[in-house]
């Protein structure tokens, strides 16, 4: 298993970008992509090798990085690992006493197949699990 992303809540990808860019010098990929089923914007930046920020902008008040945002303030959300099967790998964390957000993996971005586990069971950090398309 190794880091795939480490998702970050931003009000504005416009905003935030020029921290990321200029400032730090990572390439972003040339299009943000959304991800309608969980109403938001997503900016990958690259981080070689083979690992991205993700910057997340809601779409929608009601997203899970909307309320996110409002609870919290703009922040990092989540890390994400990258498995090879995304249905292995879970059944797997739900045979250790794990318990999924989803019973299904969702899509995610990039085509990616995707599931978080609660903070409550990672003390206190969202984790993402997430299969990359073949
Ligand atoms: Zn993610």
């Amino acid at each position: 298993m190794k880091l795939d992303h480490i998702g970050i809540a931003v009000k504005s990808i416009a905003e935030a970008r020029g921290f990321y860019e200029q400032g730090l010098g990572l390439k972003s990929e040339p299009e943000i992509e959304e991800v309608a089923g969980e109403k938001v914007l997503v900016l990958k930046l690259v981080l070689p090798p083979g690992s991205h920020i993700e910057l997340l902008e809601p779409t929608s008040p009601d997203s899970a990085i909307g309320k996110f945002i409002e609870k919290r303030g703009p922040g990092m959300h989540h890390l994400c690992y990258a498995v090879d099967d995304i249905d292995a790998a879970t059944k797997r964390m739900i045979q250790e006493g794990f318990e999924p957000l989803w019973p299904e993996p969702h899509d995610g971005a990039g085509g990616c197949r995707v599931n978080f586990f609660h903070p409550k069971q990672s003390h206190g950090v969202l984790t993402e699990l997430s299969q990359r398309p073949n």
